[in-house]
């Protein structure tokens, strides 16, 4: 074949919120892989910019890497086989009915992921409704950034990772980044951070380690685990005492300001200083940076949001702009910078317990008309909303839990927390069915596997961490018998006697996602995939207008009125709480962990990815010269890390980038190495997201047998 007569199609990363732009074309039969990768200057997220996990994205097509062909276990314990497609879906189908029939429909479960396609959550989310009639269908997003989301939707009404074009970063005044080691994450976005940088703005960063992102800062702050939300509070002290407050903003666009006064004047400096570990001098530097320019931003990843006061540790954040009037307000506002390549567009349309798509609320009378109607069904017959994705994963196999699980791109055996229990819950299922595109450590349990067709191979709508919503296009068909996602549900809701409803087709998908989603805040409805391709991605929301007026889409929120009945923003009242669990005599440390760069979530693509395996081949524990002297470690010694759910084992790792009170350790791999076999369960109570950021452990160095 011609290499050159084949054309290069335009589409989007299978990795992180950023959804870089890229380019692939189909390589000839007999190539090493079946698609060449390459840099898209055009697409304005990245200009260009791929990471390595991009580069090397094509490596988990490879034949050998994926799955190719449906399995069965024929009896628990026993080992997976071939089947045929129809064999499988039989098998499949009968365990969702049976387990249905036997039990009750909230006895089958459904888990999604924040790597599908709005189109397949959108079905997966009306499949577990419609098809399956049960309550119970949530999301690894749930882990991902439930905190952020909540107290956005508290404080302005409505929740979108970033209200503003990434590219706006590159203009404001001041960034104050908690908890993000964006540099590791999306290398792509250090661009802007420098640029502004360049234009005279100044980087805060909010981290207990130093990471290559705290590196880029004009000031790091290093609070111990758990206790930024008494850092917020403290800044907002100093802003208050120092008269930086911004009265007449606070007065015309914000309520709640005399409670949330009150909360930070009972954080003073010392207070914190106390409790953070952070010096008072640092808390003076990050405020004047933060005032000193016109304009400022508050961006939030995993660190704040993954505590289980995640919600209140936001909301305090947040206050901090309100009160400085950098909120609502050209290049100024609060963002949430999402992890996984769909976490926006994957909580939009109707996979998380209580949620219809559109965001709209399942307990919503009207929302459940609109969506019923769209559905072709009785409002009356929707189930009401489920538990959350971590209280699903933790009812299996229980008595009156799921004992039937169709799980979909996720791989919780080495992504939820205290994974060692979640583990032996899954193995206590009636059934598990997995579609996956790699035999991942969870796949690796289930009793029918379906392959899934990979990014490469299939269209479909993604939306990136600042609501732009961008077209993921084919470049070659799937391999083997792989099949699409979308083609699965349609196979087993046929099954199921839905011979409709369930399209195959992605496009004909998102036609119906646009009419469910009218009149919902994400709404889609006036996005086509034509005007995504001539638009190079659209702003949600973005209301169906008229065809010589459509609207614009919305790249910048609020800046009129916030989202909330009054359009006032809220600020939230909280105060400093300790986390779940805090170091003791028995648990002397804390653990807190993280990603690095060459590893993607559960590391399921990117441990099969060789160059990528070679960059991280494995786990690790950061901990400080002093500790490692106390605890007479040496560089590249084992260590066995002990919690009160699990042990885990990996190499020390000693520098002086972290806190002498507290390891890290990656969570991307599985086994003995496995940071999650140590992690706290512990709930937010309003997002229900676990508390993967702090917890105690014990460090001693490893024992061989
Ligand atoms: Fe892919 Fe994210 Fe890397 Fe961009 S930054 S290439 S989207 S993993």
């Amino acid at each position: 074949m011609n290499q050159t007569a084949v054309p290069f199609v335009d589409t989007h990363c299978p990795y992180c919120s950023l959804q870089c732009g890229m380019r692939l074309r189909g390589l000839p039969s007999g190539a090493a892989l079946p698609v060449e990768v390459v840099e898209r200057p055009d697409f304005p997220v990245n200009r260009g910019a791929l990471c390595g996990k991009g580069h090397s994205a094509a490596a988990v097509l490879a034949p050998g890497t994926r799955l190719t062909t449906p399995l069965v276990r024929d009896a628990k314990g026993g080992p997976l086989r071939e089947a045929t497609w129809d064999e499988a879906l039989d098998r499949a189908a009968a365990a969702l009915a049976g387990t249905g029939e036997r039990y009750g429909r909230d006895a089958v479960g459904v888990f999604g992921g924040g790597a599908l396609t709005n189109e397949k959550a959108y079905l997966l989310g009306k499949f577990a409704r419609v098809a399956l009639r049960t309550a119970n269908i949530d999301y690894n997003g749930r882990f991902c950034m439930s905190s952020a989301a909540a107290a956005h939707r508290n404080a302005f009404g409505l929740d979108r990772g970033l209200p503003f074009p990434l590219a706006d970063v590159a203009r404001t005044g001041c960034v104050i980044l908690v908890g993000s080691n964006l540099a590791d994450t999306m290398p792509p976005a250090v661009r802007y951070i420098r640029e502004m940088q360049e234009n005279g703005g100044s980087l805060v960063v909010v981290d207990p380690r130093r990471t290559r992102t705290a590196d880029l800062a004009d000031l790091h702050l290093a609070p111990a685990p758990g206790t930024d939300l008494a850092l917020a509070l403290g800044l907002l002290h100093l802003v208050i005492a120092d008269g930086h407050v911004d009265a007449a903003f606070v007065a015309s666009r914000t309520s709640g300001w005399e409670a949330a006064r009150a909360a930070a004047m009972a954080h003073w400096p010392e207070r914190v200083e106390a409790i953070t570990g952070v010096p008072v001098a640092g808390l003076r530097r990050a405020v004047e940076l933060f005032t000193a320019a016109g304009s400022g931003m508050i961006l939030t990843a995993r660190g704040p949001e993954q505590q289980s006061k995640g919600v209140d540790t936001v909301g305090a954040w947040i206050n901090l702009c309100l009160a400085t009037g950098r909120a609502g307000r050209p290049l100024s506002g609060y963002g949430c910078l999402t992890g996984q390549g769909n976490g926006q567009g994957g909580r939009e349309h109707g996979q998380k317990a209580d949620q219809l798509p559109g965001y709209r609320s399942i307990s919503d009378p009207a929302a459940r008309a609109h969506v019923a109607e769209v559905w072709g069904v009785d409002a009356g017959d929707l189930p009401g909303p489920g538990v959350s994705a971590y209280e699903l994963l933790d009812s299996l196999g229980t008595e009156g839990g799921v004992r039937t699980l169709l799980l979909m791109g996720s791989n919780p055996v080495v992504s939820a927390p205290n994974a060692r229990q979640v583990t032996s819950r899954i193995e206590a299922l009636d059934t598990l069915i997995v579609c996956d595109v790699v035999l991942s450590e969870t796949a690796a349990l289930a009793d029918v596997v379906l392959p899934s067709a990979q990014w490469a191979e299939e269209t479909g709508t993604m939306t990136n961490l600042e609501g732009r919503v961008i077209l993921r296009r084919a470049a070659v068909a799937p391999a083997g018998q792989a099949r699409t996602d979308l083609h699965i549900l349609h196979d087993l809701a046929s099954r199921l006697g839905h011979e409709k409803g369930f399209p195959a087709d992605p496009e004909e998908a998102f036609t119906e996602l646009r009419a469910a989603s009218a009149g919902g805040q994400a709404d889609y409805s006036g996005i086509d995939y034509a005007r995504i391709a001539a638009e190079d991605g659209v702003f949600w929301p973005c209301p169906a207008g008229e065809d010589d007026a459509p609207h614009p889409g919305t790249p910048r929120l609020f800046l009129d009125r916030f989202a909330t009945p009054d359009g006032r923003a809220r600020f939230a009242d909280v105060s400093h709480r300790p986390a779940g669990e805090e170091p003791d005599a028995e648990y002397p440390l804390y653990l807190t962990t993280g990603r690095v760069l060459a590893q993607y979530q559960s590391g399921a693509q990117t441990r099969r990815t060789p160059e990528l395996n070679r960059a991280a081949p494995g786990a690790f524990v950061e901990l400080h010269p002093r500790l490692a002297e106390r605890l007479g470690v040496v560089e590249g010694e084992a260590l066995a890390l002990t919690s009160r759910r699990g042990r885990a084992t990996a190499p020390a790792r000693i520098t002086t980038g972290i806190r002498p009170d507290t390891v890290f350790m990656p969570f991307h791999w599985p086994g003995e190495s496995r940071a999650n076999s140590l992690t706290n369960d512990a709930l937010d109570p309003q997002s229900r997201m676990p508390e993967f950021k702090v917890c105690a452990v014990r460090v001693e160095r490893a024992v061989r047998v």
